[in-house]
């Protein structure tokens, strides 16, 4: 299938220098081919057989160069076969779960593919929705399991790219995906896929009408319920001198049923002798679950024979138990650290599985983050630095407190959503007719304690203007009738808390900023078509669809990223 190239604008130009290396790569092993029957056999293929994404929920940029000398298996072996853009970050503000994995599955950032959050206020509706929730989809069970309500990718503006593979290659292509979380599995797949599946508590593999279900995903189920790991105990996997940090993390918090130091039994709440809601979520947060994921994603590679059909197969696999570890123990734990090693191993044994199924060289794996996370407050604060925890509802009291005097009818605020402020159905329309009522409502917001700025809709919806970086970020995550009226920000090392008054949060830790810390991912390539090494060019997690896209000759209609052309191999010949 050809690629019609368009000359004239930038994206064009940009894709057509990619594809043309890859077109010229192709060539020159075709002509090498040419000698004879036998050698055409052992051919390489022109397009890769499998493209495979990996998405590691809440890995830092950082992760890679703190922790790199205690992994042996997958992520080490992209750090020495692979392309590693050391400068990738988010340049945008909404650094959560849905937001980050629909920017890399569509090539888009959320004021582009809409997904501003992993939850917004519906103006519409009065409530609060989920990214993926949707009435017209109705999730199944597998298993005899039970599930309720209805998930898809409704919300996502712009396909995936697993989707155009499939569409351009005419229906060839199997579209698998993977997680715990289902808003992971089904951004990454797109709004229809073969086999898109997620874990529901207390470990129900689900799926939705919109996808349908798959025999051997029943079949594993089946064999492997969650419940089998239960009774085991997550310990350190290397010698304790190996490990970074103190053995137990400033301002780690105690799940249920656990201590905040090695080792965590998966027992569930303490004198619980089977499976509980509390042994659910230690499973999450431990490397059992990663495991599980990859043992689902090498039955799919056998049961649907990925790779072997003729067109591009894609598997995507989200790992959330990063994630679930870094907001109990933070990003200065040994369970951070464990988890990585575990999941290190879990891709080593995932690319000596493709390797022997698809072959070595056939296929093509790209791994980033979703987003990254911050410190713990409470250990940040020991380095003197300002931090701490801002209370949304502290805050919205401040608002409902200063607007008092002014004749409005409470609750003025209908939704304080991460850093998005939803107002009650008309206020803002009046806020912005009455100039002295905003500045109180400002003044209330700017001067509680931890905020660094805040940022109204019409300002954002427009970014036309020089401006400062964070507003940048709000201006590209911004997606009117979806984000607040207001977007405010906190200061660098401050978390958001939802948590009802008197609840105050003091352990764990979180994301979602325009900060560093959050933004800065890693970015990795490797296998088909991948030209190996370091590279600091600035890049994007927007840029693997592009880049995905050139390596198998699909068009991508809008995207934000640009073709990671650095890291593509040059032709074998030149002519
Ligand atoms: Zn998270």
């Amino acid at each position: 299938m050809g690629l019609k190239i368009r000359s004239g604008s930038r994206v064009c130009r940009a894709l057509a220098l990619a594809t043309a290396g890859v077109a010229l790569l192709a060539s020159g092993v075709e002509a090498q081919g040419a000698k004879g029957a036998a050698a055409k056999k052992a051919e390489k293929p022109a397009r890769p057989k499998l493209v495979v994404l990996l998405v590691v929920d809440q890995m830092r940029g950082d992760y890679v160069d703190k922790f790199r000398e205690q992994w042996s298996g997958g992520l080490k072996r992209l750090l020495t076969e692979g392309a590693w853009f050391r400068a990738a970050a988010y340049p945008y503000a909404a650094t959560e779960t849905c937001p980050g994995h629909s920017t890399i599955s569509t090539g888009a950032f959320p004021a582009s593919h809409g997904i501003v959050a992993n939850g917004w206020w519906d103006r519409e509706q009065q409530k609060m929705v989920t990214c993926t929730s949707d009435p017209d989809a109705k999730n199944t069970a597998y298993a005899g399991g039970s599930t309720k309500g209805g998930d898809s990718a409704w919300g996502m503006q712009l396909p995936a790219f697993a989707e155009e593979l499939k569409f351009q290659t005419g229906g060839a292509t199997r579209v698998v995906s993977f997680s715990v979380k289902a808003r992971s599995a089904i951004t990454m797949a797109g709004h229809k896929g073969d086999a898109v599946t997620w874990i529901d508590p207390p470990g129900t593999l689900v799926t939705s009408s919109v996808f349908g279900t798959m025999p051997f995903v029943e079949e594993f189920a089946k064999k492997n319920p969650v419940a089998q790991d239960y009774g085991k105990t997550w310990s350190v996997s290397l010698p304790q001198s190996a490990y970074l940090y103190e053995e137990t993390a400033v301002g780690a918090r105690a799940l249920d049923g656990w201590t905040t130091t090695f080792p965590h039994a998966l027992r569930g709440k303490e004198g619980s002798a089977a499976p509980d809601a509390a042994y659910y979520e230690q499973w999450v947060t431990s490397p059992f679950a990663d495991t599980y994921l990859t043992k689902l994603a090498e039955t799919a590679v056998d049961s649907l024979g990925l790779g072997k059909s003729g067109a591009t197969d894609f598997l995507g696999v989200s790992y959330s138990s990063v994630d679930y570890v870094g907001h109990t123990f933070g990003p200065r734990s040994w369970e951070i650290q464990d988890i990585l090693v575990r999941l290190d191993k879990d891709l080593g044994d995932l690319f000596a599985y493709l390797d022997k199924k698809v072959g070595a060289g056939n296929y093509v794996v790209a791994l980033s983050a979703d987003h990254g996370v911050a410190p713990i407050p409470v250990d940040m604060q020991k380095t003197g630095v300002d931090a701490g925890v801002l209370s949304l509802t502290e805050l919205q009291e401040r608002i409902e407190k200063a607007l008092e005097p002014l004749n409005y009818t409470k609750p003025v605020v209908a939704r304080m959503a991460g850093n998005e402020m939803y107002f009650s159905e008309g206020v803002y329309g009046r806020l912005k007719a009455d100039p002295g009522a905003m500045k109180v409502v400002l003044d209330a917001i700017s001067t509680m304690p931890g905020v660094a700025a805040v940022y109204r809709a019409e300002d954002l919806g427009n970014g036309t203007t020089p401006i400062a970086q964070t507003r940048k970020a709000a201006v590209l995550s911004y997606f009117a009738g979806r984000s607040g009226d207001l977007y405010v920000l906190q200061k660098p090392y401050w978390l958001m808390d939802s948590s009802a008054e008197g609840s105050k949060r003091a352990t764990g830790t979180g994301h979602g900023t325009p900060y560093n810390y959050d933004q800065h991912v890693p970015v990795f390539l490797m296998g088909f078509g991948i030209q190996p090494g370091e590279y600091f060019e600035s890049a994007t997690p927007a840029d693997i669809a592009p880049t995905l896209a050139a390596l198998t000759g699909v068009t991508l209609a809008t995207r934000d990223g640009r073709v990671l052309a650095e890291a593509l191999k040059k032709p074998a010949k030149k002519y």
